[in-house]
């Protein structure tokens, strides 16, 4: 395999082209891979859409050369952007609601951005708010909203989906993806979908989240760990398409949770909680797939593992789940 042996190549050019790896724990015949986040430089999948989106909007104009971007983030987002903004000459303000993981918050300050709290309570929808009122008092400033641009799906069409697609060919059943913008997912499906129009599309939230209204389940609301996937409120993302996706699959944190600590200590996969997720219910699918109740064009399933647990151990990813719950 090679990858960025080019001694030239430059730090946004090492984003992407990530490895695609078996897991050990599948059913006979079925085949489960997963795209390892963890490789690019910031550490996430959100290196991906960080390079694209600026990039872009750089190239549109959208932006000045010296300007400002202003996006409202958990983490993950704001670390991919702040890397691409660093080399890429533009300035970082980031809103992140309390409650979400430290390690994020520092590597976003070590990159140079400019860190902003919204309340934690209210999810993403007033940090959001918060940062448009930031932009709009600067006549430089520009909030790329990961939540509403095209640009986030395309980095995926463009590249995850593609590098899948690369490896595998046409040897592809079902992608099993976490969604929290949603834009991995709908960016991997549509360009799968383009040389395997059957491909069975399953995105996956915690149990607690609402996703699931938008293929007319009732979801039963409550509070949840896991950490990058899911809303309370399905309307915070506009990539989503109901109608490209077969299945919402939910994962409870206890579930997820045990699959982070099953992963590292049988697979020697260090991981975050949304990678636990994604591979249960990716599990769950090659379960029903050798089963024959799942019916699919190709034995094998696709999965996303987003990010690493590095930096979730202050939140106790590998102690018991009541210590990763907070209730210790
Ligand atoms: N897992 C983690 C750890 C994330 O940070 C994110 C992004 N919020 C996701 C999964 C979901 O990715 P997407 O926004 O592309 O749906």
């Amino acid at each position: 395999m090679t990858r960025h042996t080019d001694p030239d190549a430059s730090l946004l050019e090492t984003i992407g082209n990530t490895p695609l790896v078996e897991l050990d724990a599948t059913p006979n015949d079925v085949s489960v891979y997963a795209k390892l986040e963890t490789f690019n430089p910031g550490g996430s999948v959100k290196d991906r859409i960080g390079k694209h989106i600026l990039e872009r909007l750089l190239e549109r104009g959208d932006v000045p050369p010296d300007g400002t971007i202003v996006e409202p983030t958990a983490g993950n987002t704001g670390i991919g952007m702040a890397i691409a903004a660093t080399r890429l000459g533009l300035e970082t303000v980031f809103v992140v609601p309390r409650g979400f993981s430290e390690e994020k918050e520092r590597l976003m300050t070590a990159l140079g951005a400019e860190i902003v709290h919204a309340p934690g309570d209210t999810g993403m929808g007033e940090a959001a708010e918060m940062a448009h009122e930031i932009a709009d008092k600067r006549d430089d400033a520009i909030v790329p909203q990961q939540f509403e641009t095209p640009l986030n799906v395309e980095a995926h069409y463009e590249t995850t989906g593609r590098e899948i697609l690369d490896v595998l060919g046409e040897d592809i059943g079902a992608i099993v993806a976490g969604i929290g913008s949603g834009g991995t997912l709908m960016g991997i499906a549509q360009a799968v979908r383009e040389r395997v129009p059957d491909v069975h599309v399953v995105a996956v939230e915690p149990s607690g989240s609402t996703f699931g209204e938008l293929l007319n389940r009732e979801p039963e609301e409550a509070p949840y760990k896991t950490e990058g996937i899911g809303t309370h409120d399905p309307d915070v993302t506009q990539l989503l398409d109901p109608d490209a996706l077969d299945d919402v699959r939910t994962v409870s944190d206890r579930a997820a949770h045990a699959e982070v600590q099953r992963l590292a200590a049988e697979e020697g996969h260090l991981v975050g909680s949304s990678s636990g997720a994604a591979s249960v219910a990716a599990r769950e699918v090659a379960e029903e797939i050798a089963a024959g109740e799942l019916d699919v064009p190709a034995r094998t399933v696709v999965t996303v593992f987003p990010d690493g647990s590095d930096r979730y151990l202050s939140k106790n990813i590998y102690g018991s789940f009541d210590a990763w719950e907070g209730k210790a």
